[in-house]
């Protein structure tokens, strides 16, 4: 008996637990839901208001005449072992009511907060919470009364409202439906019971309560129904008689109206057969032990939702980032995993496995050949232009055999247009490079609860790929100026062995000096430059690409935080968790993430505990 009652009181914990992090609701899936709760359903003034009462065991709610109900009331009865018996509002979380008629005066303010001082409803829900060694534990819910006619100030629709409300909440599996029937109405037009027996035509969750006994007409009495003749349920009727409006305002009190009610049934002819389950404390132990057994029944699939809710929180938490210690050696750690982690993926990136660093290669392919294409050599090595450079190289004195200083001057001034497409290449692996690091900043899902540290890794990332252009800058562009510097000797060897194509048919080679600044000839140096120019475009189109594979992407694979590893190693633990500074919203949803991890967590441990009694017994 004991492991039932702690689990009861275990249940109510957790839904305790669950109503202050906003865990239930809707949706369906909420462990709350899958908690069984009782909810009072009845017309209005029927009693429940009343009948709630004195299953609590405390005057708290407000009651009287016309629709005083009008928000669901949500009510945990908690048994504590001993000590004072206090109530507490979720919304108001911190504020212990100790005195009752405080706490009556709270539900109508509160009520009015969301409705205003209309009669209109709302189904947002007030939670309340009483602790007390004094009660069952037990999850109680009041709702509005279900009328038949909307009064002055009310909408239309209220008769559908309420109904609808009332029906969201008992049409739940787990939800067990206290029927309220006055005794002094014909059972047969009970709202209660044409409600209960919609969601529960079974009724094997309805327990049928008659209130108002006491106010029946003289010799007609209600045995036809708490005998069960009137209206089948699986569970027996209990009879009710709560204080009537006068006694509530004498004030009389709980223990007496127990009493009375106790008296009542005890001497009454008509039903002291059955006084011995009648009245409110019957109830409440009928109620509470119908919940053990349903909360025996339950255990295996509320376990196993506590079970699949955990893994999808720890699943949760594995996305958002566990939290990190807060010594300087744990933050170090972690921004040096994180480093790692965008790291590898950049590196993907460029090895393959991740797109992207084709488009380097693509650089390479095309955009340097086609740069290189278009290079304005056909205007440079116009007759015009050769004619200009040749003379003005020669100076007064026309060249003899060769015009050595003016092919120098055209092939030097040639070399000149391969600086422009080298830099470009370099440029453009540059920014492959810096989209490759934004790209794997963002897929770094370690990174993303990090921005500080996110942006610190980027600025150095971006910092180290100047670096590495800068390099490979000075790279090509010395690749270019060593094609000027020393010519390749070898292929004007060739060109003088070569007969003079330029010559006219049948006059023998050499055996007439040439026109200096003829056009044929002219058009020979012209093309022999050009040869040599393609010569050495062939050869950059090959080397370019190495230096810039050499000093941007190497590098950036090799070192590319390098320096940021210096820099972070040296840091003081401030500048360290300063790095670490989290999005606060997403610091809110891991807590709250880690708090019902946590609950579930100790429902799973309670459980079990429980459970593993439960055999032993
Ligand atoms: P609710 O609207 O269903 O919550 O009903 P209340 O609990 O507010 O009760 C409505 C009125 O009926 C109040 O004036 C109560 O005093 C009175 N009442 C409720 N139950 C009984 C009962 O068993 N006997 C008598 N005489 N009056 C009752
Ligand atoms: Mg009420």
């Amino acid at each position: 008996m004991a492991t039932m009652e702690s689990l009861i009181g275990l249940v109510n914990r957790i839904q305790r637990a669950c109503t202050v992090l906003g865990d239930y609701g809707g949706d369906g899936g909420s462990l709350w839901e899958a908690l069984p709760s009782v909810a009072v359903v009845g017309g209005q003034s029927s009693g429940k208001s009343s009948v709630l009462e004195s299953i609590v065991g405390r005057d708290f709610l407000p009651r009287g005449s016309g629709i005083v109900t009008r928000r669901p009331l949500v009510l945990q009865l908690h048994k504590t072992e001993s000590g004072s018996e206090y109530a507490e509002f979720l919304h108001a979380p911190r504020r212990k009511y100790t005195d009752f008629a405080a706490v009556r005066k709270e539900i109508a303010d509160e009520t009015d907060r969301i409705t205003g001082k209309t009669k209109q409803i709302s189904n947002v829900p007030i939670h309340l919470s009483i602790y007390s060694p004094h009660v069952v534990n037990l999850t109680l819910i009041d709702l509005p009364g279900l009328t038949k006619v909307a009064v002055e100030g009310q909408p239309e629709s209220i008769v559908r409202d309420i109904e609808d409300m009332v029906r969201s909440y008992v049409e739940k599996p787990n939800c067990i439906i206290l029927a309220i029937s006055p005794a002094n109405q014909d059972i047969a037009t009970s709202d209660a019971i044409k409600l209960a027996r919609e969601v529960d035509p079974t009724g094997e969750r309805t327990f049928g309560v008659v209130t108002k006994l006491d106010l029946m007409d003289k010799g007609t009495n209600a045995l036809d129904v708490l005998e069960g003749r009137s209206y089948r349920l699986q569970h027996p009727w209990v009879g009710i008689v709560n204080r009537s409006q006068a006694d509530i305002n004498k004030n009389v009190d709980m223990i007496a109206a127990r009493r009375k009610e106790q008296e009542y049934f005890a001497t009454s002819p008509d039903y002291g057969h059955l006084s011995h389950k009648m009245g409110s404390e019957y109830l409440a132990k009928l109620l509470s032990k119908h919940l053990e057994s349903v909360i025996r029944q339950r255990i295996p699939s509320i376990i196993s939702l506590i079970n699949k809710t955990i893994d999808e929180l720890e699943a949760e938490l594995d996305r958002l980032g566990r939290p990190i210690g807060a010594d300087g050696g744990a933050q170090l750690y972690t921004i040096l995993e994180m480093c790692r982690a965008f790291d590898r993926i950049f590196k993907e990136h460029l090895d393959g496995g991740r797109p992207g660093g084709d488009r380097i290669y693509g650089v390479f392919d095309n955009q340097l050949p086609a740069a290189l294409k278009k290079l304005p050599f056909d205007r440079h090595l116009s007759l015009q232009n050769v004619k200009k450079v040749i003379s003005e190289a020669d100076g007064y004195q026309p060249h003899l055999i060769a015009p050595e200083q003016g092919y120098r001057r055209l092939i030097d001034s040639s070399l000149g247009y391969f600086r422009g497409p080298a830099e470009a290449s370099v440029d453009a692996v540059h920014f492959v490079l810096k989209e490759l690091v934004r790209k794997s900043i963002g897929e770094t899902e370690e990174l993303k609860r990090f921005p500080t540290l996110q942006s610190d890794i980027a600025a150095a990332s971006n910092e180290a790929l100047e670096r590495f252009r800068d390099e490979g800058r000075k790279t090509v562009l010395r690749l270019v100026e060593m094609e000027s510097t020393y010519l390749t000797v070898e292929f004007f060897r060739k060109l003088s062995q070569e007969p003079d194509k330029g010559q006219a048919p049948g006059s023998t080679p050499n055996s007439q000096a040439p026109d200096r600044y003829g056009d044929s000839h002219l058009r020979r140096i012209g093309s022999n430059v050009n040869a040599y120019v393609a010569m050495v475009c062939d050869t950059l189109r090959n080397t370019i690409p190495k230096a810039i594979v050499h000093c941007q992407v190497r590098e950036a694979k090799r070192s590319l935080l390098n320096q940021f590893y210096a820099h972070v190693g040296s840091r003081e633990k401030k500048q360290l968790s300063a790095m670490l500074d989290e999005d606060p919203s997403l610091m809110e949803k891991r807590n709250a993430i880690a708090k019902r991890l946590e609950l579930y967590k100790s429902a799973r441990h309670e459980i079990d505990s429980v459970a593993w009694n439960d055999k032993l017994n």
